[in-house]
Order: C-alpha cells, then structure tokens, then sequence
C-alpha cells in the first residue's frame, strides 16, 4: 500500500519542471520543448520531460569528454567506490519514492518495484562499487630475445552512451551507469521516451552526494534524435544499449564511424524445459512467474514452454489456472499482482500477436482477465498447439503470452534443438531433478544464461545473450570489464 504522503511527493515530483542534467546543470534543451509522461495504469498525464536533442548531446559527449580526461582521471578508485556506495545509499534512504515513480511511469506493481527494481539497483551499486579498487592486469613473461618486464593495465574505455528501455527503467539505468564510473568511464544516459521519471530522480541524487560535474550526464529525449545523436557522435566511445533487436542493428550501424564499442542486450525468447523428472509444483510456478512477471515484458521472459508429454497437461492446466487468478490492474492497486503494459502500442502489439497466433491455428487453452478501465491491460495468456513457424513462437512478444509445446523423445539432443530453434539466445530455463540431465542440457542449449530449477537476476552474474540476443556481457566481473580497454606494456630492460 502507498503512504498517501509520498504517493504526492512522487506526483508532485513528476509535474515539476524537468530539464536536461549536463555538466552538473539542469539545463533547458535547446529545442525549448518537451514530451509527455503518463501513467500506464489508467492513462493519465504525469507531467512533461525535456525533449533533449542533437545539440543537447553534443554539450553532454563534451562535458563528459572534460570530466573524463580531467577531474574524473583524477578521482582515484577508492573515491569513485564511495560515490558509488553513498549514490547506494541515499537510494536506500529515498527507496520508497523511487518505487512509487518506477510504478506511477511503468505501471508496475508498487510490491515488485519494492522487492526487485529498487533493491536490484542498490546492489548494483554495491557491487560495482567494489571493482573500482579491484581492477588491475596482470604481468606476462615474453619469450623473445631480451629481457622484458611486460604487463597489462586496465584503462576506462572513455565517453559512454547509456539507451535503455521501458520495461525496467531504473534497474537497467543503474546496471549501465555503475560499472560504467565504477571502471572510471563518464556517462550520458537517455532513458526510454515512456519512462524517463526514475532516472530524472536518479541524477538529482547524482547531484546530492557529489559526483564531479559532467561525470553523469542525463539527457531525456526520443530515440530517432537524442538517441541516434549518441550513438552516431565522434566523442562518444562507447554504446551501451539494452531495446529491441531492430534498433540494436541499427546501432551496430551507426557505431561503425569512430568503431565505438557496443555491448548490446536485446530481445529474448526463452525456452522453459520441463523434465518429466520435475518438481512439478514448483517448475508451474516457476512457468507462470517467468512468463506474467511485468506482464512479460521482461527480455528474458519465459515464452516458450516446452514440457514432455507425460507432464504436458498438467503443467498448461497449472500455468491456465495461475493466469485465471492473476489479479491484472494498476500498480499502485495493493491487490494487483499483474499490471498492464507501457504503452497503448504494446498493448496493441500484444493483442495483435494472440490474435495472430489464434489465426495461424494456435488455441487459448487459459486466459485471465484484464483489468477493464483506460489503463494499458491485456490478459495473461496460454496458447496450445502452437508451431515452431508460427510468430507468436519465433518474435519477441514482450508480453504475458506463453507458447506451450510437448516433446516425447527424452533424448536430450533432440529437446536442446527444438529449444535453439531461435534467432535469440538470451536464456533458457530446466526444471528437472536428474543432476545429469540438468548439467548436459545447460551444456547443450545455446543462450547466455542457463537456470536449472528456478533463479533471479544477480549483479554478480554475467548476463547477456548468444546469436541475436546480443553482444557481451552485462553484470559480473565481465560487465565491469567491458566498460575498459586493454593495454599491454612492455619495457625493455
Ligand atoms: P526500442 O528498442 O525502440 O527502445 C529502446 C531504447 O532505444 C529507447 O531508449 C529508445 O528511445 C531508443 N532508441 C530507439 N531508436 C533509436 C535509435 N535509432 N538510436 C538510438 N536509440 C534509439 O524498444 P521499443 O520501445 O520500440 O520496444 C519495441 C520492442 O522491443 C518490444 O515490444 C520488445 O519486443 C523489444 N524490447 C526489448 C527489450 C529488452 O529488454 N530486450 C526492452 C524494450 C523493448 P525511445 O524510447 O525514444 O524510442
């Protein structure tokens, strides 16, 4: 339940007047205009962000350029961990308003933003803040003629451009920004046009705790303009972007005139395999959870059901009931358990695939009921019968929709190439009590992450994706690492 109090604080704090975060300035874009924010629950106006554009980034890529050659290269690791673990806790202390932006601008539950997004994001500071006094290379011993002392540094890879989406505005903000400065880089970061509230209070506590001036730069904005501005930019080094497949090649593309390094974490269609082995109360659960959390708008959601035949029924009648009962309505609704999407569009999007899946011969074996009202509802779906050509089984449908199938081969290279019969990689989910079985199919299947009997996200775990799922790795020693260049240096003695 949301404190009435802090529900208007967060109202208010949403119909201020809100500019670009430059240089350590709130600065009016140059374009003098502005966009709407809403709330996805029942439609309604929350206020207007800035409308950053091209000459707007161009003042951030060289505020960040100046910090980073200039009082950020100066800032030695111990001093970038503590920024990074009071930016920590002065969200803890304010966690509750960032939760009630996260929900009011999102539409999610206010329980989920509270249990995973906000926690999710100070950890993720914590950790980070660890590795910035942790990096370092390693001595090497040349063979060739000589006597050498060789070794390898680890350098910030420079002027980062952080693109995030809507689905999870702030944890994601958080994943790119704290490694990014935890590493020594400087950052822009352009939040999706439909959720930009989180990380407009984000930098105001950028501000707070005393992060040098132009080391985070926020620049609010569309992606056709700000967006393309960044990742096209000569200054800017570096593109972290986490969105749809389509725009992450568009940014390979467009990052190819200064070779800018691009970590991309795109779309998902992760394959849920259950074993006739399995617990199947919790695998269920486990289903259900992977494919309604957020309303399945979650990158690594699983929407692919594939369970063998002698559990078959019993897992689509489990997951059909769950749906059945989900309570789908507005975020802030103590009752909900599900809310709706980001946008009208999606909620468009969403509809459009079930209905196409219907008509491509795909039957509705379970559906819950969306909440009626002007928000952005669709019902959490079941869909039996479905091919492996059908689109509600090939794309992304970033929504609550799962395609349930059956094998009844028990042989694991056979259920591995049904499961990586995808363009995505990003994850796939086991649900099996057999230790072999679980180990030679984790083996077997081509995605990023592989989970065996349940799981969340950890700062501490890589994550990223195989073939079209995406490029590197976020999150982890290899996240932090992604944010630096190599250099070898070695000194004839
Ligand atoms: P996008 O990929 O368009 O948006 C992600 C981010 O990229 C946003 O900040 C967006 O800005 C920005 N962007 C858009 N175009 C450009 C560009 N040319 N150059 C630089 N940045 C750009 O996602 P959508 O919002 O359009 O969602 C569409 C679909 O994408 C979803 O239905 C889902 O399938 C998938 N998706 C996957 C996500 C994941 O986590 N893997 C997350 C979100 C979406 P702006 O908001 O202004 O468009």
């Amino acid at each position: 339940m949301a404190d009435q109090n802090a529900l208007e604080n967060a109202r208010r704090f949403a119909g201020k007047e809100h500019r670009l975060f430059i240089d350590g300035v709130w600065r009016e874009p140059r374009s003098g205009s502005a966009f709407e924010m809403r709330n996805p629950g029942d439609g309604t106006l929350l206020g207007q962000a800035a409308k950053g554009e091209a000459a707007d980034v161009d003042l951030a890529v060289r505020a960040a350029r100046t910090a980073l050659e200039g009082v950020w290269a100066d800032t030695k690791p111990a001093e970038r961990a503590r920024l990074l673990w009071r930016l920590a806790d002065a969200i803890e202390a304010h966690a509750d308003d960032f939760a009630l932006l996260e929900t009011l601008n999102n539409g999610k539950p206010l329980r989920d933003a509270r249990l995973f997004d906000v926690p999710h994001a100070i950890e993720t500071l914590r950790y980070n803040s660890g590795w910035a006094t942790k990096l370092g290379g390693d001595t090497i011993n040349l063979s060739g003629p000589g006597t050498w002392h060789a070794f390898t540094v680890r350098e910030p890879i420079g002027v980062v451009a952080a693109i995030v989406p809507w689905n999870a505005p702030f944890a994601m903000s958080v994943a790119k920004m704290a490694p990014a400065l935890a590493a020594g880089c400087t950052l822009i970061l352009k939040p999706a046009e439909q959720t930009p509230l989180t990380a407009l209070r984000l930098a105001h506590l950028v501000e707070e705790v005393g992060f040098p001036k132009g080391v985070f730069n926020l620049v609010t904005g569309f992606g056709e303009t700000a967006g393309a501005a960044l990742v096209e930019h000569p200054g800017v080094d570096k593109v972290t972007f986490t969105g749809s497949t389509e725009v992450g090649r568009h940014i390979v593309r467009a990052a190819a005139g200064n070779f800018k390094r691009v970590t991309l974490e795109l779309g998902g269609k992760t394959p849920v395999i259950v074993m006739p082995d399995a617990d199947i109360k919790r695998a269920i659960e486990g289903a259900a959870r992977s494919i309604f959390t957020n309303a399945g708008q979650v990158c690594n959601a699983g929407s692919r059901l594939f369970a063998h035949e002698s559990v078959f029924d019993a897992l689509v009648e489990g997951v059909a009931e769950h749906a059945g009962k989900l309570r789908v309505g507005p975020g802030l609704d103590p009752a909900t358990q599900m809310g709706p999407v980001v946008s009208q569009e999606q909620k468009d999007r969403v509809l459009g695939y079930i209905e196409a899946g219907v008509r491509e011969g795909a039957r509705i074996s379970g559906q819950g009921t969306a909440a009626s009202g002007p928000g952005y509802f669709v019902p959490p779906t079941v869909l039996t019968g479905t091919l492996p050509t059908m689109s509600v089984v090939r794309e992304e449908i970033f929504g609550p929709v799962l395609c349930a199938m059956s094998f009844s081969d028990g042989d694991l290279d056979a259920i591995a190439a049904r499961a990586n019969d995808t363009d995505y990689g990003l994850g796939a989910i086991v649900w099996t009590q057999n230790l072999s079985a679980a180990h030679r199919l984790s083996r077997k299947l081509k995605a990023g992450t592989v989970r065996v009997n349940g799981g969340g996200l950890d700062p501490a775990l890589p994550f990223g994706g195989f073939k079209q799922s995406g490029w590197g790795r976020e999150n982890g020693r290899d996240g932090i690492e992604a944010y630096t260049e190599l250099k070898s240096i070695a000194i004839a003695l």
